[in-house]
Formats: structure tokens, sequence, C-alpha cells
């Protein structure tokens, strides 16, 4: 599956590239991940014993800047799969032209099995092995599943230890009191949302008469879920990774993110202050959740979620990919060909590096953007990269997938190409 996920992410990029006519020479410049590391991690485990943990980063292509990308803390990661994150990040970078190139870092642990004090270990470990890779000017890790703000400061503050020097700019996504950027926090819940918010003012919506189901919980699908819900969107499902509910009437989201801080559990509640009532719901698993009849389904989990396996069970309309890579390339066309929308990972989940560049960018100015500031900045990026997708699926008749990922291309193409290719250096 793992490795697959990783040649899934390579033939859509050729098959694409080769749809758009992209140049060969800048389809197989993204074939090859630039550079990969892997490397032990030893910590010091609460008992006393030394735990090796295997951490990974992986800069895939820097063609139009430094490379940018998560780290995650999962046991399920592997290098195949970090480096098709990577190429994701290369991709979704491009799609709303931010100077990055992608990168992406993992370790495979199960983070909730570890105390506080390991946590912060590891965190500590991961930094020290890859001191040499990441930089301001090089590699700039962020958040991604499992890993947040606090991870994102002990990371910062173990280089800065080895570097002798401050660099809030070498990681993203970090407290505001160590420099993070408000609007950082929401941001890819955000951008997701501002993507739908564009669907709605070409198809007209009526949000409430709009259903919406949301797989996975953390931080893109709370957002989502929280800003559709306050717009008046039906969420009428929620799955976290132990399973779901649903109701038709829909949920109130709010209550559901507060009992889910309290018991650590998605429950059909309504709260009213800190009293909770439960309300009417149907409990779903996380694949029936995927197969329900909505108007738009959010995958906000884990990838390759959808595939041959659920491809007919899909009912959809659309499909926003708040996670990265949910739907596997071998459906893309089947999708299509059914009518369902997708809007790709690429864009719809491009609002959290979005802000992380903002935060980059703050950082090295050594200046604070207020919170409206950067809700404008991602506003207009947003809409210009959806729109610039949109207009292109229309006029060449692709799917949005389709049309971002060769919008990306054309543009890391560009800078390819003004190195000069073989058209160039073979001319008279
Ligand atoms: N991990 C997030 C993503 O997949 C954010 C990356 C970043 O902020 O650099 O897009």
């Amino acid at each position: 599956m793992s490795d697959s996920i990783f040649q899934d992410a390579l033939t859509r990029v050729r098959t694409i590239g080769e749809s758009a006519k992209v140049s060969p020479e800048v389809i197989e410049s993204l074939m090859h991940p630039m550079r990969t590391m892997t490397a032990s991690l030893p910590v010091r485990m609460d008992d006393g014993s030394t735990h090796y943990f295997t951490g990974y980063r992986c800069r895939y292509n820097n063609a139009l800047g430094p490379t940018k990308g998560g780290i995650r803390f999962h046991p399920d990661v592997n290098l195949p799969e970090v480096q098709a994150l990577a190429l994701w990040m290369s991709i979704k970078c491009a799609v709303v032209g931010l100077p990055y190139g992608g990168g992406k870092g993992g370790v495979t642990v199960d983070p909730k099995k570890l105390s506080r004090m390991e946590l912060e270990r590891l965190s500590r470990s991961y930094v020290r092995q890859m001191a040499d890779v990441i930089s301001p000017e090089r590699d700039i890790p962020a958040p991604d599943v499992y890993t947040n703000e606090r991870i994102m400061g002990w990371m910062m503050d173990e280089y800065e230890a080895i570097t002798r020097k401050k660099a809030p700019g070498v990681i993203t996504g970090k407290p505001i009191s160590l420099g993070g950027s408000l609007g950082r926090d929401d941001a890819t819940g955000r951008g997701a949302y501002l993507c739908i918010l564009e669907l709605e003012q070409k198809h007209n919506w009526i949000p409430s008469d709009i259903s919406v189901a949301v797989q996975g919980f953390g931080n893109g699908g709370y957002h989502a879920a929280r800003l559709l819900h306050e717009r008046g969107y039906k969420v009428v499902a929620i799955s976290d990774s132990k399973g779901g509910i649903f109701s038709q009437n829909g949920f109130d989201v709010p209550s559901i993110y507060e009992e889910k801080q309290r018991s650590r559990q998605v429950r059909a509640v309504y709260c009213n202050h800190s009293v909770c009532e439960q309300v009417e719901h149907q409990i779903l698993s996380n694949a029936e959740l995927l197969e329900l009849d909505v108007d738009i389904l959010i995958p906000a989990a884990l990838d390759g979620v959808i595939g041959k396996h659920n491809i007919d069970n899909i009912k959809a309309n659309y499909i926003v990919e708040v996670a990265n890579g949910p739907v596997l390339s071998d459906v893309d066309d089947i999708l299509h060909e059914k009518g369902i929308h997708v809007i790709p990972d690429v864009l719809a989940n491009a609002g959290g590096v979005t802000v992380s560049y903002f935060e980059w960018v703050q950082n090295r100015s050594g200046y604070a953007w207020e919170l409206q500031d950067v809700h404008e900045r991602l506003g207009k990026i947003m809409s210009k990269a959806f729109n610039d997708i949109w207009d292109l699926a229309k006029a060449e008749k692709r799917s949005m997938r389709n049309a971002a990922y060769t919008v990306a291309m054309r543009r890391i193409g560009q800078a390819i190409e003004a190195h000069g290719t073989r058209d160039y250096f073979n001319a008279d």
C-alpha cells in the first residue's frame, strides 16, 4: 500500500503532465526525489531505556524555492509515503504560487503511546538528526498529522540550540509567543472553506440546503466543519479514527468539538454552556461515512481512503480533499466520468502552507501581521488559485485535479526551463 502510494503519486504526475504537454524534462525531474534522509532517533524513555525510532525527511524538488512541508508522527509513516507527501507539497506550493519547493518528514511512532516528556525528547531528537538538512533558507518543516504547535516550538528551540542563534524561520506552525503567525491554527480548514465559498458563489448555493460529511476531526477537518457550520451548512456526519456519527438534521459543530476535547470521543451532543445533551443520531464507521449521499464529502484523515474498493458506492457530488492523497489516482477518471467533482488536496488544503509562508515572511522581516491582514491575504491567494484552476478546467474540459497539476507543472517547468533544456542547448 505505502510503496504503491508513491507509485500512485508518480503515475498521476506522468499521466497529467503528458496530457497537458508539459515538457518531458520537467516530468522527468518530478519523478526523482532530490534528497531523502533516513535517521535513527534515539530517545530516552521514561523507564530509563533508550528506544530508537525511525525518522525521515525528503526534500523532493526545489525548483521554485526552499523545500517546505510538514512532519508527521504516525505508526504507518514510511519512506515511500514521505516521498509521496513531499511530491504533493511540491505541486501544492506551485498551485498557490508560493516561492517554495516541496518537502516532507515523518517519524514512525504512535505518539498516543508516548508520555509528554518522551514526545518532547523525540521531537528534539528528530531535529538533532536533521539539523543539517533543515534551515530557513533550505528546508522548512511545519505541523502535519499528529504534530502540533508545541512540537514545532520544541523543534525550533533545539535547532536554535544547535546553531547558537535565533532562527524562527526554520519552522512554521509555532506557538504565537515563539514567532508563530496569527491565523495559522485554522488555515488548512479555512483554505478548504474558501474553496467551498467559491463553489457556493458559482452555483448560487443556499448553505442550509447543502449537506456535508467530514471524515477526520483533527485540525483540518474540525476547522473546515466549524466554518461551514457557522455559515449555515448542514454538517450531517463527523468521524475520528474510532468511528463516526450521522444525523440528517446536521450537528452543532462547536458542541461536538467541546465534547471531543473533554472525552476524546466524537459524540452526538448539543451543549448549552457546559451542559451537554445527547441528540438523535446514527453511529457509523469511517467506511460508511465515505459512502453517504451528501452534497460535499470532506476526507480529512489519511491517504488512500477512496479507490477501486469503494468507488462504486461513493455518492457525494463534491469531494473536497482536506487530507493529503485521500483519493487514489486509478479512480480519477471514474470520478470525472461519474460527474463527481473533486477539489484536490493540492488546492483544498493549501491554506495551511500559505499561512506558513506568511509566518516565514514575518519571521524573516521581524514584523507581526494582524489577523485581518492574514485572512485577507489568504483569501486573495486561495481565490486566485481556485479561479486559475477553475478557468483552465472549464476551458480545456479537465477535472479540477488535472487542471491544478497542469498549472503547477507549468510553473515548475518555467523555473526548470529558465536554466536551459535540451531544446535550448541543441539550438543552432
Ligand atoms: N502539513 C501541511 C500540509 O500538508 C502544512 C505544510 C506547511 O505548512 O508547510 O500542507
